[in-house]
């Protein structure tokens, strides 16, 4: 039997909610067989991120060479790469292997505040990865980031996403979920050409954790089963909002989203 194959790099979350482990599930709940590449421990549980022991930038790249020369990549996605060394080993590894199948989820900052990226890594994010990327996920706040400028309506965010794929990525899903305005969260949607918004109901819940990893490892599922780039993040899309309306309310803060009835 053969089945569709995903990888994610990203860092690990002991607490089981995001990084590695929310995109292994996902992977796992879409039939898509799922590999990892570690690049950072995370010591962590749904009250937030205590600890953080960045693996050396050679242990990503390893890692990389050894799933994708045995077991081969339909798809592959970036999570939380922490440093810049990390990232130009990933890219590194991204460019010889020639995958085009390439989400990057521009990890940046733990709800509780912890750096998952460290601010001067940036650019290092912005001029090695999105040159790479097929599709880049950021939220509001890493929007902002990778653009340079606020944003404060939907023209800002179509603006951030035209200086976002200057980089080089085709798309840019820009995630509404932190525009706190409103009973829809709009996400934007930008090929190079034209926008489309893609529009959910507003949960209302603290439960949370792990929805940009589990939104952007649902998008690489798709693309490794072949979708088309907007079917693969309209597919996700409606798997994050399901996911959402069924999060549990494990530990004392940000239960997960990555479990489903
Ligand atoms: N920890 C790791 C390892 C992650 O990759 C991420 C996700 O982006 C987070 C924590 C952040 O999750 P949240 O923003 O839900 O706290």
């Amino acid at each position: 039997m053969s089945i569709a194959r995903a990888l994610t790099v990203a860092g690990s979350d002991s607490g089981g909610g995001a990084g590695i482990q929310a995109d292994l599930k996902t992977f796992q709940e879409l039939d898509v067989f799922g590999m990892s590449a570690i690049t950072a421990i995370t010591v962590q549980n749904t009250l937030g991120v205590q600890g953080v022991y960045p693996l050396p930038p050679q242990a990503a790249a390893e890692q990389i060479d050894a799933v994708s020369t045995d077991l081969g990549v339909d798809a592959l996605k970036t999570g939380m790469l922490f440093s810049a060394e990390i990232i130009e080993a990933v890219a590194g590894r991204i460019k010889e292997h020639g995958w085009r199948n390439v989400v990057v989820d521009p990890v940046m900052i733990a709800k509780g505040g912890a750096d998952l990226l460290l601010p001067e890594a940036v650019r290092a994010l912005k001029e090695q990865l999105l040159p790479l990327a097929l599709i880049v996920t950021p939220n509001i706040p890493e929007a902002e980031a990778l653009s340079g400028m606020t944003i404060r309506s939907m023209a800002d965010r179509r603006e951030a996403a035209k200086r976002i794929c200057a980089y080089g990525p085709a798309v840019a899903v820009i995630k509404g979920g932190h525009d706190e305005d409103g009973e829809q969260v709009v996400d934007l949607i930008y090929d190079g050409a034209f926008c489309t918004e893609l529009k959910g109901k507003r949960i209302h819940t603290v439960h949370t954790h792990g929805t940009g990893c589990t939104y952007s490892a649902a998008i690489t599922a798709g693309l490794a089963k072949g979708l088309p780039v907007l079917e693969a993040v309209q597919m996700a899309r409606d798997y994050i909002q399901a996911a959402i309306e069924d999060s549990l309310e494990l530990g004392q803060g940000h239960g997960p989203t990555n479990h489903w009835a």
